[in-house]
């Protein structure tokens, strides 16, 4: 065959596109080998611990609707009202015309929820936690001069944050705050920002944030805590971190999700006015997005009327009870559970492979867990990220525990013969 590509433009460009996309079969070719490839699977009913998945009926422990208010009549009510009230779009970003009554009230509500652990409240509606974090980080390093330290463990939009803003960033072992408060004393910049998941999302223990914020208040440096899950969940109000830790500071941002206890989407920071005032000059996710649905900043009213009152304490309870028969019947010879108190309860199983195996194990009994690999986690340390909702009753606990148990003792089994 003759090359007709040097001669014929057309031909050049159709070969070109052709390589692009074979590029990219090989990367995914890559992922596959290394069992990286991330799958997703459609849900077909509201998001419960019984869901239908593919047309199959499975259990799940792999949502973050801590509290099960996710598919509560009373929010889907109040998501019809907002949406007969508001109408389903807002039509523009919140610096144009798309900032309605709905997220105003709702500012005010979260703003004067928190308010027991921040003085001078204000709080910011966000379409996304993710987009919540880029928006603090980047703001709060306000210039070059700034450094921002960055928990080991933290979230991705963190990381993303971190990168995103024109800082040096600086990452800090997980809670080790000695090996922190060292690189603050060793700091030039003239800015610091300090960040931190407040319960660590795939590993479910938490930031000792008073000690952090002692050590920011000495260094001047400002604490933004992502409390994704904690808000809802924490605290005898559910006020999250800051009432569960009974902490309180003007160092402190405070960034809560609404997506997952509180059940419907979106997230909010709150802080002192003038930091929220920055934010909305200055926070790009902010100002170049179009504002969320005004229905689901109605919706998330009801929301948190249920957390902070009787209905989410007795959740609450009955979650906490939960942790304890999950914790307590967890007997594991060859994985490892993690010291966590929250309604994240990891379990550690090491490779990637062996993970995969389990997690398709548990999925063919009828149980969803979610099956965590790297990146997400450190290489070595994928794991099945168990989670527990109210809306779990003992029993599903149980027969969880137990599959998990038999499936351990079977691995543990299997690595005996192996050495004979
Ligand atoms: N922070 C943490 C710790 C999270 O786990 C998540 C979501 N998984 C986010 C932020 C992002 O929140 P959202 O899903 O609302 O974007």
């Amino acid at each position: 065959m003759t090359d007709g590509s040097k001669n014929n433009p057309g031909i050049r460009i159709a070969t070109q596109r052709k390589s692009l996309i074979q590029g990219l079969q090989q990367e995914l070719a890559v992922l596959d080998q290394k069992h990286l490839l991330r799958q997703r699977r459609t849900v077909e009913t509201p998001s419960a611990p019984n869901m239908k998945v593919d047309g199959r009926d499975l259990l799940a422990f792999c949502s973050n609707d801590y509290l099960g208010l996710a598919a509560h009549p009373k929010l889907a009510e109040a998501m019809q009202e907002g949406a007969a009230l508001y109408g389903v779009g807002s039509g523009a970003s919140h610096l144009i015309s798309g900032h309605s009554r709905a997220h105003a009230v709702l500012e005010e509500r979260l703003a004067e929820f928190v308010s027991p652990h921040i003085d001078n409240a204000r709080a910011l509606y966000f379409c996304t936690g993710y987009m919540a974090n880029l928006a603090v980080i980047t703001a709060l390093a306000i210039n070059k001069d700034t450094t921002v330290f960055s928990e080991a463990l933290n979230h991705a939009s963190l990381i993303d944050g971190a990168r995103l803003s024109r800082a040096t960033v600086q990452v800090f072992p997980h809670r080790d705050y000695t090996a922190l408060e060292r690189m603050l004393q060793q700091c030039k910049t003239k800015h610091r920002v300090v960040v931190t998941d407040s319960v660590f999302s795939m590993d479910g223990n938490i930031a000792e944030l008073g000690a952090l914020l002692a050590i920011c208040e000495r260094y001047d440096a400002w604490l933004i805590v992502d409390d994704a899950h904690g808000f809802g969940v924490l605290g005898q109000h559910g006020r999250g971190v800051l009432e569960h830790l009974n902490i309180k500071s003007p160092n402190l941002v405070y960034m809560g999700t609404l997506g997952k206890a509180a059940g419907v989407g979106g997230a909010f920071v709150a802080a002192d006015a003038t930091v929220i005032e920055w934010l909305v000059q200055r926070a790009r996710s902010y100002i170049y997005t179009t504002a969320a649905a005004p229905a689901l900043a109605h919706a998330l009213l009801t929301s948190i009327d249920i957390i902070a009152g009787e209905e989410g304490q007795q959740r609450r309870a009955h979650l906490q009870k939960l942790i304890g028969l999950f914790r307590d019947g967890l007997h594991l010879q060859v994985w490892q559970g993690m010291p966590s108190d929250t309604a994240i309860q990891p379990v550690l199983i090491g490779d990637n492979a062996a993970m995969l195996r389990v997690a398709g194990n548990l999925m063919d009994q009828g149980l969803w867990v979610g099956a965590i690999r790297p990146p997400t986690v450190p290489v070595g340390t994928a794991r099945l990220r168990v989670t527990l909702s109210a809306a779990h009753t003992e029993i599903q606990v149980l027969q969880l525990v137990q599959a998990i148990n038999r499936l351990d003792q079977m691995s543990y089994v299997a690595q005996c013969f192996a050495e004979v």
